[in-house]
């Protein structure tokens, strides 16, 4: 019969999906600068890239603390997202909508996120690691703190892509609905 898995197991394999997450997150933020058009989106993209960078770097501290190596396991959830996200990058270049896809991706990335620190943190501190927990809780606001930024200056985006007031060319039949 299979060794019975605890908690701990949880926490580790669990660790491993995140690591490999944020790692491609920081990827995927500095496409997502290059894309973006808007400045507040784009320099909002730049600095989170920067504390992701930093996030995977906490994340090999609290593979240290447990005494596990830092591997990174596939996190088929945040390829999902990403490719989504690749996808839109393509259908919507240079059209009006193109920064409010590209800022509605990056908030799933951030969702997941605070999905997966959110338990992590939980699960440390039950486990009694609460220097990890306390790390794990750093990244969770940084990422709370990037999802509501996202959703401020997606309020500004939406507004100017539903008047198709992009910065390529402007779209066909602009204006309200029902105008
Ligand atoms: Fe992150
Ligand atoms: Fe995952
Ligand atoms: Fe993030």
């Amino acid at each position: 019969m299979a060794k019975q898995k605890t908690l701990q197991d949880a926490f580790y394999e669990t660790l491993k999906d995140v690591y490999y997450a944020e790692k491609q997150s920081v990827k995927a933020l500095k496409k997502s600068a290059k894309a973006a058009e808007h400045d507040a989106l784009r320099q909002a993209f730049e600095t989170h890239a920067e504390e992701s960078a930093q996030q995977v770097e906490r994340l090999t501290q609290v593979f240290e603390i447990i005494g596990k190596p830092a591997r990174a396991k596939t996190c088929e959830a945040m390829q999902g997202i990403v490719s989504e996200m690749e996808e839109d990058l393509d259908d919507f270049a240079g059209s009006p909508a193109a920064d409010a896809v590209l800022a509605a991706c990056a908030q799933a990335v951030e969702h997941y996120e605070i999905a997966r620190y959110g338990t992590l943190k939980t699960w440390a501190a039950q486990l009694g690691y609460a220097d990890a927990a306390k790390l794990l809780d750093e990244t969770l606001q940084e990422e709370k703190t990037t999802d509501a930024l996202l959703s401020r200056i997606a309020g500004t985006i939406n507004a100017a892509a539903d008047a198709g007031e992009g910065e390529a060319e402007p779209a066909k039949g602009k204006g309200k609905k029902g105008a």
